[in-house]
């Protein structure tokens, strides 16, 4: 995908990283794949969703991701370093309950927390639906918050089809390299 190519641009191979969405686990399976040094942490709140991929784990012999079964809105609970990158998938998963999708109050809270825990020249990927109710609440609030992040802090891109209804979206946040706080 699209969000892969941007991550793969950044990762080295002992980063730390985080999929807030682990879902069907290909964010995390990507991740996983880019730090064969380093850490991914996976967050989902879903058991069956935690309990497939901790098989799918043992099967493929991976040994470095960590997959929690708690919101990513609680992430600084458990990720206590500075990480490379974050990626979301957001809304719900395809074929399980749609009544179980991220919800804007607690994506705001883990974007919020996922911007205080990125490195400098670190990146967030978001993938934003908009074809469903929540999902159409949430990308909106997700696009209003990110506008406002400060310009020299961070660059902050939407890509998305023009020639589509309801398509999903991409959202990029890039931390400056060179970046401090004053
Ligand atoms: N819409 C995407 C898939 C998104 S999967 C597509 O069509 O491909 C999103 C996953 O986030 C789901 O598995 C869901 O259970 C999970 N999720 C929902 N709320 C969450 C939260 N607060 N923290 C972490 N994961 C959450």
């Amino acid at each position: 995908t699209m969000a892969h190519d941007y991550v793969k641009n950044v990762v080295k191979n002992d980063d730390i990283v985080v999929d807030a969405t682990l879902g069907n686990g290909n964010d995390t399976l990507f991740l996983s794949s880019l730090v064969s040094d380093g850490m991914v942490y996976a967050f989902e709140v879903q058991r069956m969703a935690v309990e497939k991929f901790n098989i799918k784990m043992r099967e493929d012999n991976i040994n470095n991701v960590e997959v929690i079964l708690d919101g990513h809105e609680n992430m600084d609970k458990y990720i206590d370093k500075t990480v490379k990158a974050v990626m979301f998938n957001l809304g719900y998963l395809p074929g399980a309950d749609k009544s179980v999708t991220t919800k804007t109050e607690t994506t705001l809270i883990a974007l919020e927390k996922s911007l205080k825990l990125l490195q400098n020249g670190g990146i967030i990927t978001i993938a934003a639906y908009i074809g469903h109710e929540e999902g159409s609440k949430e990308s909106m609030a997700v696009l209003d918050y990110i506008k406002t992040l400060d310009p020299k802090a961070y660059s902050v891109m939407q890509i998305s089809y023009i020639n589509r209804n309801n398509a999903p979206f991409l959202v990029v946040i890039e931390k400056n390299d060179s970046y401090h706080e004053d």
